[in-house]
């Protein structure tokens, strides 16, 4: 039984309601991962014990650090890195740079990390942190100067076979090559190029992965491909709703488009727009490149945010933040499936709307791991001093999203219960076999 969830909260509060996210006041985050957690040691029976000891991450850290920014003024940062698991191998999981970032979000998303790691069989656990700052406000330079401070001040509670931070909302593969030089200098010299898989998501000329801008975005087609299989839906002329157009919404997007799915409808944090024609989603992802935005985009219609969650489409990707989709949102959708690229953007109301009404979900810690299983290539050629070509990646990745998916699919129908449900079953399991095997110590 998971501790009683109050036990479990840290006392900072949740952020404030998302710019624009009209429809509900955001729940606690670890307040849904808990209950999900729940439903996974119900469904397996897990030990209490066992089931004590994930019900907590084992390390949360948070840092004020300050910045000289280039403006000469300094600046205080609050930065957090909580660390949920290493059963399985070092803690894994990425750094977000977002106004709203708070500590339960943090424990809730670095779970996520140890049951999307459990469930890909990656040898890693569980870890997330970020930074509590609008990354937008800041120009490269400042941008530099806060990831270079952060990582100091991260200093040895990150490491190659400890801890191995990676791009989340906000950051990206130049915050990673940045955290990667910060780590590599602090480190004695004779250590300084075995220790650069510190960090995954880097650049390729600094020793990142082909394939790992895109890996999220091509897992989730992965996963909308299997949907589509197994219902028999074509998914050449099917339409797509995408909330969020950073790296997994547009690159899933993009991807879908050369099967013959069509963008219709999109939102990010300057607005929601439909063109009934469709997107072009490569011209969409320039715009937003050059504009850092949707908002402006030739031919869009802006819509409401309740008018975009109401749109009629097939598939359904949130791609933003968490909690977007509760039981308001879930009353309006009329898709035929949601695929969550976000981590966590369905609440536990809004999940059981769209069960009730016939909608299917695959769930984030299967939908999302395309980015962590390339992280974990990445690694293991830094490891190895090689660099595998781009196909090489692609058909890894390939292999080991579709076996994940069919294990889930094929479980879920043993279990009779929902995929989000079934994931955590299939995670915990291999928790547990290697905690009753290691015992626990003393
Ligand atoms: P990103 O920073 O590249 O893009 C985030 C998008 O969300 C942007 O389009 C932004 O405008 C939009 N957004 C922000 N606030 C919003 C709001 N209030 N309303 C609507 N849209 C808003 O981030 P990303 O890397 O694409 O990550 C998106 C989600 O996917 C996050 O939940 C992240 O944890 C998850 N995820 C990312 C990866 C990865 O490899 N990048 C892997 C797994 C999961």
């Amino acid at each position: 039984m998971v501790k009683k969830q109050d036990e479990n909260k840290s006392m900072e509060a949740p952020a404030a309601p998302a710019t624009g996210n009209s429809f509900h006041t955001r729940a606690n985050l670890f307040d849904v991962v808990t209950a999900q957690l729940q439903r996974g040691i119900e469904a397996i029976k897990l030990d209490d014990d066992i089931a004590a000891i994930l019900s907590q991450p084992k390390n949360e850290l948070i840092i004020h650090f300050p910045v000289k920014l280039k403006s000469g003024h300094v600046r205080m940062f609050k930065g957090y890195r909580v660390q949920h698991s290493n059963t399985l191998g070092p803690f894994k999981g990425g750094i977000r740079y977002h106004q709203d970032v708070y500590l339960d979000e943090c424990k809730a998303l670095a779970s996520w990390m140890t049951w999307k790691c459990a469930l890909a069989r990656l040898p890693y656990g569980g870890a997330k942190g970020g930074v509590k700052f609008n990354p937008s406000e800041y120009d490269a330079e400042d941008l530099e100067r806060i990831t270079r401070r952060f990582t100091h001040a991260l200093g040895g509670n990150i490491g190659p076979e400890w801890d191995i931070p990676a791009p989340d909302m906000g950051t990206n593969s130049q915050t990673m090559d940045w955290m990667m030089d910060t780590y590599v200098n602090i480190m004695s010299h004779v250590d300084r190029q075995a220790v650069k898989r510190v960090v995954t998501g880097k650049s390729i000329v600094c020793g990142g992965s082909q394939g790992r801008e895109q890996a999220t975005g091509q897992g989730v087609v992965y996963c909308i491909q299997e949907w589509a299989h197994a219902k028999r839906f074509s998914l050449d002329g099917a339409t797509l709703a995408v909330q969020g157009y950073g790296n997994v919404g547009s690159n899933t997007a993009r991807i879908l488009s050369r099967l013959g799915v069509t963008l219709t409808t999109v939102g990010d944090h300057t607005g929601y727009f439909k063109n009934p024609e469709g997107f072009n989603p490569h011209k969409l992802a320039d715009h937003v490149k050059k504009k850092r935005g949707l908002a402006g985009y030739p031919g869009a219609k802006a819509i409401s945010r309740e008018e975009f969650f109401a749109s009629e489409v097939d598939i359904f990707v949130p791609a933003a933040l968490e909690l977007q989709i509760g039981k308001d949102e879930a009353k309006e959708m009329t898709c035929k499936v949601v695929v969550e690229g976000a981590n966590g953007p369905t609440d536990i109301e809004g999940e059981q709307a769209l069960l009730a009404k016939g909608i299917d979900l695959v769930p984030d810690i299967l939908a999302n791991s395309g980015g962590v299983i390339v992280s974990y290539y990445e690694w293991l050629q830094n490891k190895r001093s090689e660099s595998w070509e781009l196909e090489e990646v692609q058909m890894r990745l390939e292999r080991r999203m579709r076996r994940s998916y069919q294990a889930v699919a094929d479980r879920a129908r043993d279990l009779k219960t929902d995929m989000r449900t079934t994931c955590y079953a299939i995670a915990l399991e291999r928790l547990r076999d290697t905690y009753r095997a290691r015992g626990i110590w003393p």
